[in-house]
């Protein structure tokens, strides 16, 4: 089935040149510009969520072939490091141009290896592109700060100039998005960037580096290995990495920038979330259920900024119901079926693991509204399918509420009041995103000035911010201290020189030696 698999990929024929022509097709790596074959004897499979048939294998990168990307890296480094603003802002149109002529071909990648539905994987790859399209403003963006006449003579200029071999470690589930997060932002202001995609499902990465290569870039500005803990950690130590862009899991992304800061890295590191959406009663009920139920169940809940607690305020909770109405009546389905809502989850383990915290919940006393954990799809009985499921009066010390699930599972809660709502999130250790809907413009206000989580949405729910703006998740969600993209990503990818310099028109006058520091 391999072979007939292979024929009917939907990527396109530029897949030709990263999988092989071999019986087992294999993802390869990218590097100085050419898509080779891995010398590897250990290979990841990725299967198709929706069928787990197999899709492609991913190597492990061995010790040379990942030596091999940083050193190319920091060879390119020289040249592409002194290239012109105008230079880089010309390559970004292009690959602008590019990703948009090929956003059906990347949608399609992303649903045949990560599973999400097609309308949603352009999604992806749209708020990607956006970064790519923020990058075109690059001779603003990158612009330093000057005093003149500070003294006599004298002018104060400072630049902001790249770091060097930069690294972007990704997860599985915006497989276009958060590597577009990455190495544009890394490379437009004069960094190399090798990148590690989630060995879940490269392709979408490989498929930019094909359009990297059209698009003019020259070769290994961007390079790409793979693998999984050994190659995060190869890429934590390499002294020639100056800085580390990671997303992801907790357990992960705390390894890394561990592992990374001590080794001298710059690093910034998105994490884990828990994000709670708080109804009023005042709300507009009918956009605030179905907004509601979109960012819960989207995506299969597999979003670091879905909607997946529910905090009813006060009467509120008379729409629940209504809720789980909804939710019930969306479809779940292959990610390519027309009118699909969710598609699977990315693999069997983590369906196991949305049951487990389901079941967990039931056992520690919530009611169980809505349970998807049965659902079957005609055709794909062998995919990882979890229907929309609604757990409701979760109490904060129970394991689906401690616990991110990330699966189409909405937990929910009551409470009186606002100020009960704001304690209940304030308390709770992460601090990606949360939402109010209300009308009330007071009440909005107040949310947002006490709420201790890094993006708001005021009737929005999922509000991820747009690229001229940065990801700003904090507490539990976020380590480091400069976030990604926007300003705040110039800011990550640049360090900053200052030029203190004296032309006088005569001799400056300085008549004798003076050891005193300057005043
Ligand atoms: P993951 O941490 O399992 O994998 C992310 C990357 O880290 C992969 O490239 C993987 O190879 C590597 N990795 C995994 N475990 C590792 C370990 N122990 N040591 C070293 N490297 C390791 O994450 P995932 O399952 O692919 O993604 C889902 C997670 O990412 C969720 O927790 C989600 O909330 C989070 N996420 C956060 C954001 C954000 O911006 N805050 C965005 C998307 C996803």
């Amino acid at each position: 089935f391999l072979v007939a698999k292979q024929l009917t990929r939907v990527v396109g024929r530029e897949s030709q040149r990263f999988y092989a022509s071999a019986s087992v097709p294999t993802t390869k790596l990218y590097i100085n510009g050419e898509f080779v074959e891995s010398k590897t004897d250990k290979w990841i499979d990725l299967p198709n969520p929706a069928t787990n048939e197999l899709v492609t294998r991913v190597p492990v990168s061995t010790q040379d072939e990942m030596e091999a990307a940083v050193a190319g890296a920091k060879e390119a480094y020289k040249t592409w490091s002194k290239t012109t603003p105008l230079t880089r802002q010309g390559l970004m149109f292009n690959l602008q141009n590019i990703i948009k002529r090929d956003i059906k071909k990347l949608a399609a990648n992303i649903t045949e290896e990560q599973g999400k539905t097609l309308v949603d994987a352009e999604g992806d790859v749209m708020r990607g592109l956006q970064v790519v399209e923020h990058c075109c403003s690059i001779t603003s963006l990158q612009l330093g700060e000057s005093l003149q006449g500070i003294a006599k003579d004298m002018d104060l200029v400072s630049y902001r100039t790249p770091l060097g071999v930069t690294a972007g470690i990704t997860p599985f589930n915006f497989p276009a998005m958060i590597p577009l997060w990455m190495f544009p932002m890394a490379l437009v202001c004069g960094n190399t960037m090798v990148m590690k995609p989630s060995e879940r499902d490269p392709g979408a990465t490989m498929m930019l580096m094909e359009m990297t290569q059209e698009a003019g870039f020259p070769s290994g500005i961007v390079q790409v290995i793979h693998g999984a803990h050994d190659s995060v950690n190869f890429i934590c130590d390499n002294p020639d990495i100056k800085a580390i862009s990671f997303v992801g899991s907790d357990q992960a992304g705390t390894h890394i920038y561990e592992r990374g800061s001590k080794n001298g890295k710059r690093v910034q590191s998105n994490m884990g979330a828990k994000n709670h959406g708080v109804i009023m009663p005042d709300a507009n009920k009918e956009s605030t259920i179905n907004q509601l139920v979109g960012a819960a169940f989207g995506a299969a809940g597999q979003r670091c900024m879905a909607l997946s607690t529910a905090v009813f305020v006060g009467e509120a909770k008379e729409w629940i119901p209504e809720i789980v109405e909804r939710a019930s009546k969306l479809s779940v389905n292959v990610g390519t079926a027309p009118g699909a809502d969710l598609g699977p989850l990315i693999s069997p383990a983590a369906k196991e693991k949305v049951l487990r915290l389901v079941q967990s919940g039931v056992d520690e006393g919530a009611d169980l509204l809505l349970d998807g954990r049965d659902v079957q799809v005609p055709g794909y009985e062998k995919g990882n399918f979890v229907g929309p499921t609604v757990l409701h009066k979760v109490k904060p010390d129970m394991q689906c509420y401690t616990e991110e699930i990330f699966g189409p599972v909405l937990v929910s809660t009551e409470v009186d009041t606002l100020d009960d709502a704001i304690e209940l999130i304030n308390n709770n250790p992460y601090g990606n995103g949360t939402a109010i809907f209300t009308t009330n413009g007071a009440t909005a206000r107040k949310f947002t000035q006490e709420i201790d989580v890094g993006q708001i949405g005021v009737n929005v729910p999922i509000p991820v911010p747009l690229p001229m703006f940065s990801f700003t998740g904090s507490r539990g969600s976020f380590r480091g201290d400069t976030n990604f993209y926007g300003k705040q990503g110039i800011n990550f990818y640049t360090q900053v020189k200052t030029v203190t310099q004296m032309w006088s028109q005569q001799d400056a006058g300085v008549s004798k030696p003076t050891t005193a520091f300057p005043k």
